[in-house]
């Protein structure tokens, strides 16, 4: 490519991820394309935006017709969707690795393979084999659908035996359609998350360890680079590396990590750009966004290394006031355009220091000016 050339780039999906790609692909020259379903999808704020259904082959060959290359924000446009695509033009990452990780069955086989230890798991499509699972993993356990689930959705917890009724009567309707997989709970020490991109040529960069906090399944607070890594980083990249070239995996992923006595578990894989990687927007010297655009398009990759330290707040529902983000130093808001919803994720904020004290403090200015104490506990506690 030389420097006038200007690719298109077609993104299946429409939501903040492919806005936030869009937003990083403007400076590389690069114009997208976004496809979805829903004609207020907020990536279309920011790009061109086709509404179609992912069974509409019209609309998306007319969408192929258009575009250089293809890529996901969303990891469960149908294997079928994907595939048909890929006969047409360059898609990454390509539809067989988009398949892998749409399944937790099929994602936590590979783990095993690469050397990646997971918690117990087994599959379950009837409510006899929940109880013969159960005898397996023990509780507490956690039910979850095999596809389609994500942010703690098609998940139910069994804290007892006695929960198992209740688990088939959430989920059970779901077994013959997306099949379920049982999975004992892990009482982790802390959750990790490692972003990678490969890019078309083998290039392989990992950002540093991700320190991740949900709430009700859902990423509530991010801090990076994670501290007290030393020892886990050389792994998770080594585990990363290792899934991607299995994957013959181009762009950007999230492994998603548990870790216990010190040891890595996985947990699953995010076949795209990942929520735990918005800080990388301000905190590294690239972002996500943008390497997952250059992997993509087989342009060099950026810089991983992380400027200094970043916390990440995600907004679920609703958006605070702005204000106390745009007086912070190194503060900054990503409003992602979205009608509030209880549950939606709707923006997040970052803010970036030089070193883990004036973090703190300007973490604990911005909680208290919002309100938010509560959802930045976690990370107050571990830096005081
Ligand atoms: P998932 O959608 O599978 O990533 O689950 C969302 C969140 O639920 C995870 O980030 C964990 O906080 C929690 N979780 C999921 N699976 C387990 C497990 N087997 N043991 C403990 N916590 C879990």
């Amino acid at each position: 490519m030389s420097g006038q050339d200007r690719a298109v780039l077609g993104i299946l999906g429409g939501g903040q991820l492919a806005r936030m790609l869009a937003l990083a692909a403007a400076p590389l020259g690069v114009r997208c394309v976004v496809v979805d379903g829903a004609a207020d999808a907020c990536a279309g704020q920011v790009a061109a935006l086709t509404v179609a259904a992912w069974d509409d082959k019209p609309a998306l060959a007319a969408f192929a017709s258009t575009v250089d290359v293809a890529t996901f924000d969303f990891e469960n446009v149908p294997a079928q969707t994907a595939h048909r695509l890929a006969e047409q033009l360059p898609v990454f990452p390509n539809p067989s690795a988009l398949a892998v990780a749409q399944d937790r069955l099929t994602e936590k086989t590979l783990f095993r393979e690469c050397g990646l230890a997971t918690p117990e798991f087994v599959p379950v499509d009837t409510r006899e084999e929940l109880q013969r699972a159960l005898a397996i993993t023990g509780v507490p356990a956690i039910l979850k659908t095999r596809r389609l689930g994500y942010d703690g959705k098609g998940q139910f917890r069994l804290h007892s035996l006695a929960d198992a009724d209740a688990a088939w009567m959430a989920l059970g309707a779901q077994a013959s359609a997306h099949g379920l997989i049982l999975e004992a709970f892990v009482p982790f020490e802390r959750e990790l998350s490692v972003l990678a991109v490969r890019g078309r040529d083998g290039e392989f960069r990992t950002w540093p360890l991700t320190r991740n906090w949900h709430t009700d399944g859902v990423l509530s607070l991010s801090l990076a680079p994670a501290p007290d890594i030393d020892a886990l980083q050389p792994r998770a990249t080594a585990l990363a590396k290792t899934l991607a070239e299995r994957l013959d995996y181009v762009g950007v992923f999230a492994l998603e990590l548990f870790v216990k006595d010190g040891q890595l578990l996985g947990n699953e894989m995010a076949p795209r750009v990942h929520n735990s990687g918005h800080w990388t927007i301000e905190g590294s010297h690239t972002s996500q966004f943008e390497n997952h655009v250059r992997a993509v398009l087989g342009l060099p990759l950026g810089d991983t290394g992380a400027r200094g330290l970043s916390v990440m707040f995600n907004w679920i529902g609703e958006l605070p006031a702005k204000e106390p983000l745009l007086r912070a130093v190194d503060g900054h808001w990503h409003d992602y355009g979205k009608e509030a919803r209880p549950g939606r994720k709707v923006g997040h904020a970052t803010l970036c220091a030089p070193d883990a004290t004036t973090l703190a403090d300007r973490v604990a200015a911005v909680a208290q000016a919002l309100g938010r104490q509560e959802q930045a506990r976690p990370l107050l506690d571990l830096l005081s």
